[in-house]
């Protein structure tokens, strides 16, 4: 699937519960992990394939010879967060090549419903509480430069347009 790339009004849209969880949205939900592994990303959500509702797709593990950890989570909410914070050079597949340090909660408690529609919950420490608090604001229209300084971000943001400019042209 095609990813969109910053800026776009539809990555700064608030996305819709799923309340029924539909085959179609589980296709969606496979063919988003084919596009995460494929670009390779650790996470992607629905609304960075143009798709405008609460689910993302995450695998965190990143060791060589460690075995793969494909998570679909439809619904997903941060329960609790640890006040300990902790940063991590995150970066985006809508941003491509841009990275920039943001400072989170090193600890959430986490819920949300799998791929078969069943609840579950878990505690994330380190990258995947990153991954997951990134995640989910993309869907409610947030993008990690939103957590940054604004001359950074500005310059991030010409420079992405600038990149779909010569793009389009291509
Ligand atoms: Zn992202």
């Amino acid at each position: 699937m095609p990813i969109l790339l910053h800026p776009d009004p539809r990555l700064k849209k608030l996305c819709a519960p799923v309340d029924d969880l539909s085959d179609s949205l589980r296709v969606l939900a496979d063919d988003m992990l084919e596009t995460m592994y494929d670009a390779p990303g650790v996470g992607l959500a629905a609304p960075q394939v143009g798709q405008l509702v609460r689910l993302f797709v995450l695998d965190c593990i990143k060791e060589e010879g460690e075995e793969a950890r494909p998570m679909v989570m439809f619904n997903p909410e941060i329960v609790a967060a640890s006040e300990e914070m902790n940063v991590y050079e995150e970066g985006c597949l809508s941003i491509p090549e841009h990275y920039a340090e943001v400072k989170r909660p090193k600890v959430v408690d986490v819920r949300w419903l799998d791929r078969d529609g069943r609840e579950q919950t878990d505690t994330f420490d380190g990258l995947w509480a990153t991954c997951f608090q990134h995640e989910l604001d993309h869907l409610n229209g947030k993008l990690f430069i939103d957590h940054i300084g604004a001359m950074k971000r500005q310059m991030i943001t010409r420079k992405m347009q600038k990149l779909k400019r010569e793009q389009a042209r291509a």
